[in-house]
């Protein structure tokens, strides 16, 4: 009987199938290629813009050289924003630049503005303030983020920039500066996105570098009064129009059923978005391919889908689900890629509770890359199939380190230069092990009821 005990199980049938998978992925330059091509043959991509166009043709012809079953592209329409020219300088004795970039969807200053600074420890000590001390003034808000492997900080920093205008022009503010919501060291500005829910109007808003930051604070430091002189050129312009790409490989079963992976195609416009979202778009595209090429096909269709503005208010990611709604049922699970191009160290579920052995078995064939399986919290899904999970459609987040995401996202910085090849392989091994365990599955996962 002892001896019975002591008797190792079989291994697992898709082990072995998985195992090539993962050596196949680490060392295939697939996504490295795309990445090439799409930051240097297409560049920036910011919704609406001429590179966002060129954006489209390029994933739609990529989609169709990898051999996709079909590529369709999805019309999807949203306020054009435009970023022409910004500058800032410090006035007064000291005088001096301050380097900044405007926050999408902020409007123009309509020519240089110079007013003095109203300075803030952090949104709440803003939004306490007495307006009678910020009137006509120039609100600077200068909380840091922190670093950290998961990015946590990021969440806890976004406020300033995207509430904080709505705060200014409440309080009778000309202009809103923030210090930058990423942790960029190199000196550059890191932009995003204004909220597009809050009621009322923004008021003129930009982000500073951390330099320059650090300079505003030193000069209110002495405690005299600080003006600054700010000129931003931008603001809407029309309507902006722009596609989802979305490709299939069938699978071999005959089923309507489909595992679905993607990231966002657009950028902002300030590096070539080679990590955010390049790297989604590259890592699911090659993953989705060389689970394809296998010599039998998996049991469930594959599909990518490359959203359209995901920067300017996921406006891709919501088209996607009020045309997909009706279909959602055929979305057994998805998986976003959209945390940069540092290596996947976690992963995260959200399936019904009584398939959650089938995670185990994820987490099984995840092993040898060493990625557990983190159950503190269910998967959000991303902000783009996080709109299809809201819907009930079941989702794994893998989660990339992002202990160095924050210095290159949204900043001139964000450049193939700053992605390592190898990391990138890794990723893709992670994905084609999580598209194969998904596709070749026969289970349920969902649908999970919204709980949130
Ligand atoms: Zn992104």
């Amino acid at each position: 009987m002892a001896l019975m005990a002591c008797q190792s199980e079989p291994p697992d049938p898709w082990l072995e199938t998985v195992s090539a998978l993962q050596e196949t992925a680490r060392n295939d330059a697939t996504a490295w290629q795309l990445l090439e091509s799409l930051t240097t043959e297409v560049g920036p991509r910011m919704g609406g813009s001429e590179g966002d166009a060129k954006a489209v043709s390029w994933a739609r012809q990529a989609m169709h050289d990898l051999g996709f079953d079909r590529v369709w592209l999805e019309h999807v329409s949203f306020p054009l924003w435009e970023r022409r020219a910004e500058s800032a300088k410090l006035l007064g004795p000291e005088a001096e630049p301050l380097v900044l970039t405007a926050l999408g969807g902020s409007p123009g200053t309509g020519g240089a503005i110079s007013a003095e600074v109203a300075p803030f420890a952090n949104l709440e000590e803003f939004e306490a303030a007495d307006p009678a001390t910020v009137a006509g003034k120039i609100a600077y808000i200068g909380a840091r983020m922190e670093r950290s492997r998961d990015g946590a900080g990021y969440g806890k920093t976004v406020p300033q920039r995207s509430k904080g205008p709505y705060v200014a022009a409440r309080k009778g503010a000309v202009a809103l500066l923030i210090r930058s919501a990423g942790t960029n060291p190199y000196g550059n500005p890191h932009t995003g996105t204004i909220s597009t829910s809050e009621p009322g109007s923004p008021v003129p808003a930009a982000a500073l570098s951390h330099p320059a930051a650090d300079r505003l604070e030193q000069a209110l430091a002495g405690g005299a009064p600080v003006t600054v002189e700010l000129d931003l050129d931008c603001g809407f312009n029309g309507l902006g129009t722009s596609q989802n790409v979305i490709g299939e490989f069938d699978g071999r079963g005959d089923t309507d059923e489909f595992v679905v992976v993607g990231g966002h195609l657009d950028s902002w416009d300030l590096g070539d978005g080679a990590v955010d979202d390049g790297a989604g778009v590259v890592t699911t595209m090659a993953a989705a391919k060389l689970v394809a090429d296998l010599p039998e096909r998996p049991r469930r269709d594959i599909r990518v889908v490359l959203f359209a503005n995901e920067e300017q208010g996921i406006h891709g990611g919501k088209s996607y689900a009020a045309s997909q709604g009706r279909n959602f049922y055929r979305h057994v699970i998805g998986a976003e890629a959209d945390l940069g191009a540092g290596r996947i160290w976690r992963f995260r579920s959200r399936v019904l509770p009584e398939v959650e052995p089938e995670v185990e078995r994820l987490a099984m064939l995840l092993e040898p890359l060493d990625i557990p399986w983190s159950q503190d919290r269910p998967a959000s899904g991303g902000a783009d199939l996080g709109q299809v999970r809201k819907l009930g459609m079941p989702v794994i987040d893998l989660n990339h380190d992002a202990s160095r995401y924050f210095d290159l996202h949204h900043t001139a910085d964000d450049v193939l230069e700053n992605v390592d090849p190898e990391d990138l392989a890794f990723n893709v091994a992670a994905y084609v092990t999580f598209i194969y365990w998904a596709a070749e599955s026969d289970v349920a996962f969902g649908p999970v009821p919204p709980s949130e």
